[in-house]
């Protein structure tokens, strides 16, 4: 049985230059029989959804969809899952669409948490990266929805953006702390082939950051944000404490989670499998059989396992692996003991986790997986 529920939404208004998520700017009548789309694999997938406790509705931009088209979604969700069940409900926005009207919909309809993409607040990073809205946007959208009396708001930040200074980085961690959210995403540029971002790299317009400077962005975020009060539960996401995303834990925890949606990605019963990223397969697949494709992908679940645990500070649990792999990673991945004499890992009777050295290692240490 699914924990979790993931649900895609592939539409946005204009499309970011580091992205490659599935995704797509398209016109209203897309979004209509797409929902309908998803409505049909939902209602097919409904046995495996009976002890969902989390869903995550995030793309594309689900806040770009029009008022009434979501609050059918909303609707439909809720008659699907056991509500009473849930423990979180998140939605995706951007902060061009976040209004008083959107934040009121959404917590009427139910949902528990809001996460917006912020990214940056300086307007040469942000239009580096794509985005349209600015500065001034994203702090008229937290306090639309802070006079909605919705609290629980997560914002995403993305830093070591080409061009970007330490002064810039200091400048996003006070605009960020100034907002107040419960919940912050801190997340290092990942330059992803098929994005534009990566075309301008390979032509010469842009220079990545030297290695430096980005590991001592990464030491400067994981010191102002806990000494604001946040406390970092993964790799680059911090909360006040009680406002941990429970939906992302279930994929740290390699819980059992179902994907709806183009390209979205599951992990069920062991097996990973992923929908069909087009938009004219996923529909075509949704008539004909109700799922999206449930193409499945090679995955070694306990390997899995072991690399998001150690995302998280808490570590990997090993009486909880035992119990459910009936393996050890020390035992398959012996290399770890060489990562905790280095002083990357902390290694006891219950858990294995990062040092803080480790953290700023962490692609390193997961070369311990290799194998085995
Ligand atoms: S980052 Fe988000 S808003 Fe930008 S193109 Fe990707 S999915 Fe769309």
């Amino acid at each position: 049985m699914a924990q979790a529920l993931y649900v895609h939404i592939p539409f946005c208004d204009a499309i970011c230059t580091y992205c490659d998520f599935p995704k797509m700017v398209a016109p209203a009548a897309f979004k209509t029989a797409y929902i309908d789309a998803l409505k049909t694999e939902i209602v097919a997938s409904r046995a495996e959804l009976a002890d969902v406790e989390t869903i995550y509705i995030g793309g594309g931009t689900p806040s770009s969809l029009p008022h009434d088209l979501l609050s059918d979604l909303l609707d439909f969700l809720a008659a699907q899952v056991d509500v009473g069940r849930l423990r979180e409900w998140t939605i995706e926005a951007n902060p061009n669409d976040v209004t008083y009207d959107f934040a009121r919909l959404i917590k009427a309809k139910g949902v528990t948490r809001l996460s917006i993409g912020v990214q940056s607040g300086r307007p040469e990073l942000l239009k580096m990266m794509g985005r349209t809205h600015t500065k001034e946007d994203v702090e008229r959208a937290v306090k639309a929805v802070h006079d909605a009396h919705f609290y629980n708001v997560n914002l995403d930040f993305i830093y070591a953006v080409p061009t970007e200074t330490m002064a810039d980085l200091e400048a996003d961690l006070a605009f960020a702390l100034a907002l107040k959210p419960l919940h912050l995403s801190f997340y290092t540029l990942i330059l992803e082939p098929r994005t534009m971002l990566f075309h301008d790299w390979r032509e010469g317009r842009v220079t990545l950051l030297d290695e430096e400077l980005e590991a001592t962005m990464f030491e400067t975020v994981n010191r102002v944000l806990p000494q604001a009060g946040y406390r970092r539960y993964e790799v680059s996401n911090f909360a006040i404490t009680g406002f941990e995303s429970k939906h992302n834990l279930h994929y740290w925890n390699a819980h059992d989670y179902l994907g709806v949606g183009m390209g979205a990605h599951s992990l069920f019963g062991s097996t990973r499998f992923h929908n069909h990223p087009s938009l004219s397969k996923y529909l075509a697949s949704v008539k004909k059989t109700g799922t999206g494709g449930r193409l499945v992908d090679p995955c070694d679940p306990f390997r899995e396992a072991c690399v998001m645990g150690l995302r998280k500070v808490s570590g990997i649990d090993r009486a909880d692996l035992w119990v459910r792999f009936h393996q050890d990673p020390l035992l398959r991945f012996p290399r770890l003991y060489d990562n905790e004499r280095d002083g990357l890992l902390l290694i006891d009777d219950a858990s294995i986790r990062l040092t803080d050295k480790g953290l700023i290692l962490l692609n390193y240490v997961e070369r311990s997986f290799a194998g085995g």
